[in-house]
């Protein structure tokens, strides 16, 4: 029976879409969701266990929206956000404004109800790394560059550039969930995720969208439309890749060791799965060449762009991100399974099934 209530903000967005998917079919949960747009979540509308509104809940209607039926909820996941580094320098203010200005006041909402509240935050809180700024630093020691929930300091760039917009206001939300839970008593619980790839994540410039969405699109729109992959500033940042799979068995498994998994920070990502971003691109090519049988895809072309032409005045990288995931394996007995090719074939071939021409 299906009667543990769940609150979603963000159903309707990748992750969200898929968090839904995962606890509908559980059976045991009832959902609510709240989303501008069910288009990602069309598939789930008419199960009997979701209840889906459409509209945006900021600071204006957060009380109309979710005050009359937060008291029952086990737990309301906050999953909505901009998260996209084109539009943190292209549209800052708007950046500021909708994962700090627009959502603060849930963390009241969740403090005066006594709401658990799980927080999909950000890995790009850390910043970039402090050996970054060493002279002779050569990323050769990973153990340089290993993130720690409660110990890495938080180290942005300077105000001018603009990237950063993103990971300060992601960084003031989870000190206000922070503040409220020690002054207030406010049960949390904030992820900080890991460049999450999976099937309906982001959109493809011209299919199912406008703009310059995350990597793993750009790259993907680039071998659909027979363009070359571009390398921002040589390709030479490093990301941790976690199949989308994985990362709802975190956020799902919460639910059922909620003493273990409020009040405190978890980052989720496998770390098997580092690459650069050259090597990312590599590989796209090779596994699109095998999901479409050509092997010219093999020798797609590359070619080489700084972050300043690629993404404007502002843009600045985080450049490395080892995650130290041994919180959320001891705690939630998770750990993250699909390797990046596995992940990469299973996300190309669900844009390919929808977008490619041959
Ligand atoms: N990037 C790239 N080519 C692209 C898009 C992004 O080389 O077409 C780089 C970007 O500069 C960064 C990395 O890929 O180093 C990951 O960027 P993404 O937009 O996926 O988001 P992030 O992980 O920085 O949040």
């Amino acid at each position: 029976m299906a009667d543990r209530r769940i609150i979603i903000l963000g159903c309707g967005g990748f992750v969200g879409s898929h968090l839904t998917e995962r606890l509908l079919a559980d059976g045991r949960f009832e959902i609510h969701g709240f989303d501008t747009s069910d288009t990602k979540c069309s598939h789930l509308l008419g199960d009997k266990n979701f209840h889906f509104t459409k509209s945006y809940v900021d600071a204006s209607n957060t009380e109309k929206m979710l005050g009359g039926i937060l008291g029952d909820a086990e737990a309301i996941y906050s999953l909505a956000a901009v998260c996209n580094p084109a539009q943190y320098v292209a549209n800052p203010v708007f950046t500021i404004k909708s994962n700090f200005i627009h959502a603060y006041s849930l963390v009241d909402l969740c403090t005066q109800h006594g709401a658990w509240l799980i927080h999909t935050s950000t890995c790009e809180v850390y910043g970039r790394t402090v050996a970054s700024y060493l002279p002779d630093n050569d990323y050769s020691n990973p153990d340089l560059f290993e993130q720690r929930e409660d110990e890495t300091p938080l180290v942005m760039g300077p105000t001018v550039n603009q990237r950063w917009t993103y990971a300060a206001a992601k960084a003031l939300f989870e000190r206000y969930i922070y503040a409220n839970h020690t002054e207030n008593g406010l049960p949390f619980t904030i992820i900080r995720p890991y460049n999450w790839f999976g099937p309906r994540m982001d959109f493809i410039p011209g299919r199912d969208g406008e703009g310059v969405p995350r990597v793993m699109a750009c790259f993907m729109k680039a071998l659909l439309d027979d363009q070359p992959l571009q390398l921002v500033d040589g390709g030479k940042a490093w990301r941790t890749i976690t199949y989308i799979g994985d990362a709802v068995d975190a956020l799902s498994k919460m639910l059922d060791v909620p003493k273990k998994a409020k009040n405190t920070f978890f980052n989720i990502g496998n770390r098997a799965n580092e690459v650069t971003i050259e090597e990312l691109a590599h590989l796209m090519r090779d596994v699109y060449a095998e999901i479409t049988g050509d092997d010219a895809y093999k020798s797609h072309p590359i070619e080489y762009v700084s972050g300043e032409k690629f993404y404007g005045p502002g843009y600045e990288d985080c450049d490395r991100r080892v995650c130290d995931v041994s919180r959320a394996e001891r705690l939630l007995d998770w750990k993250a399974e699909v390797p990046l090719r596995d992940t990469l074939r299973n996300t190309m071939a669900h844009f390919h099934d929808l977008y490619g021409q041959k």
